[in-house]
């Protein structure tokens, strides 16, 4: 083994004050309390080496992509490709054909319901999803149902909020055509296990979609041994730029699949008799990509891939156990997602207190976490509330902040009592 594969083997210290240095944000004071960002699973800060790159794309390098044969549109060409590149190790996808950028995990799921469903898809098949999904793992599929005759099966989760597997395989049938999964739960928090869902769809002979939105940060992905067949993430909840995300598709899928968007880039020629369209990954990525994005991206999977997404994992894993125990020792304080494989993301009620006004009172203590559905409806209907106060935590949260939400709620307990 060479000396760089060893030293990278080397787990390096984690110490999560150095690592908060790289987050400019994070020294935020919030109506004179020091910023506690437990907001993460809706997006995350970005830490400086980011920030930079994007201004050094903006400052040296800027020019449209694949077209010019000057200076400049060869380096951005050049960066936006490495961009690609990472991307595919990152993941560990087989090919860089298979790595398509998109606007987000919306956007790739929204490209896979309209060019996989309208090339595959059609009257009376049968696409199956679960009960946990972000509302953007759901409306794609009903507005393809609606244009094809499809029909929506929907796997139940029990009240800890672990899907009921049995359910899945009385789904399985010859008119199944597509099974699209949420990996880690963004209300719940649950990590599905999807490994096992791809093995049983896979004997059906059915693909699978893996909605990453969750999971790309937290755990190192491997596709090719996940086995699925698509996987789609943002690059804002990795700590890089909005606007930009991936979907990650098998080439020989891909290749099958009509283009999502027309327009430049996507074509190799036009003429008003016939269009013929671009090799992978182009094909699907009409029109002016966000190049500023891809490139933000790369340096965001260069900073986890320094910090080590195994240092991460253990300790958001540390952090998780320890705010699931402070919390849990609230009186009218009942956890909403008590799987027992779970991401850093706690979902919470207090009895008699609606969650706004719980995320009202710490915002003033500042502490910034989110109060809503979560864009996960059918989850809240499961368990007949409105809403929950979600706080979710990421590598530069610290055991302190965590005693200051149980603090702020404490002081929210009082303010109704
Ligand atoms: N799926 C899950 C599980 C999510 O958490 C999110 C973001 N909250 C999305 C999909 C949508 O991601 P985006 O808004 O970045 O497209």
């Amino acid at each position: 083994m060479k000396l760089q594969e060893n030293l990278e083997k080397v787990s390096i210290p984690f110490d999560v004050y150095k690592v908060r240095e790289d987050f400019p944000i994070l020294k935020t004071t919030v109506r004179g309390n020091p910023l506690v960002y437990f907001d993460n699973a809706a997006t995350t800060q970005k830490p400086i080496s980011v920030i930079e790159r994007i201004r050094k794309y903006y400052e040296q390098e800027n020019s449209n992509v694949h077209r010019g044969v000057h200076y400049l549109s060869e380096i951005a060409t050049k960066e936006f490709e490495a961009a690609r590149e990472q991307v595919r190790k990152f993941i560990n996808a087989e090919f860089k054909e298979e790595i398509i950028f998109t606007r987000g995990t919306t956007e790739a799921i929204n490209l896979v319901a309209n060019s996989f469903g309208k090339t595959f898809i059609g009257q009376g098949d049968e696409i199956i999803i679960s009960e946990m999904e972000h509302h953007s793992n759901i409306v794609p599929w009903q507005l393809l149902c609606e244009e094809t005759g499809a029909k929506l099966r929907v796997i139940p989760f029990d009240d800890n909020g672990e899907l009921i597997l049995d359910e899945l395989e009385k789904f399985l049938n010859e008119r199944t055509k597509l099974i699209s999964i949420v990996h880690v739960s963004n209300s719940l928090g649950t990590v599905n296990p999807v490994k096992k869902i791809v093995e049983i769809a896979h004997s059906y002979a059915v693909p699978v979609l893996l909605d990453g939105a969750q999971s790309i940060m937290h755990q190192k992905i491997d596709v090719q041994d996940l086995g699925c067949d698509f996987f789609v993430f943002s690059g804002h909840k990795i700590y890089g730029p909005t606007g930009i995300g991936v979907l990650y598709g098998k080439k020989d899928l891909l290749e099958k699949m009509r283009p999502y968007q027309g327009g430049g880039d996507m074509i190799k020629s036009v003429t008003f008799q016939k269009t013929t369209y671009n090799d992978l990954p182009y094909k699907f990525e009409a029109g002016t990509p966000n190049i500023e994005g891809a490139i933000g991206l790369r340096a965001a999977i260069d900073y986890l891939n320094e910090i080590g997404l195994e240092n991460i994992a253990q300790y958001e894993n540390e952090l998780l156990n320890y705010a699931t125990e402070k919390l849990s020792q609230i009186s009218n304080l009942k956890l909403i997602g008590t799987a027992k494989s779970k991401g850093p993301i706690l979902s919470f009620i207090l009895e008699n207190i609606h969650p706004h006004d719980v995320g009202t009172i710490l915002d003033y203590e500042g502490i910034a976490v989110r109060t809503g559905h979560h864009c996960t409806q059918p989850v809240m209907e499961h368990f007949k509330i409105p809403a929950t106060t979600r706080a979710s935590l990421s590598f530069y949260n610290t055991k302190e902040e965590v005693d200051r939400l149980v603090q702020g709620i404490q002081k929210v307990i009082k303010v109704f009592s």
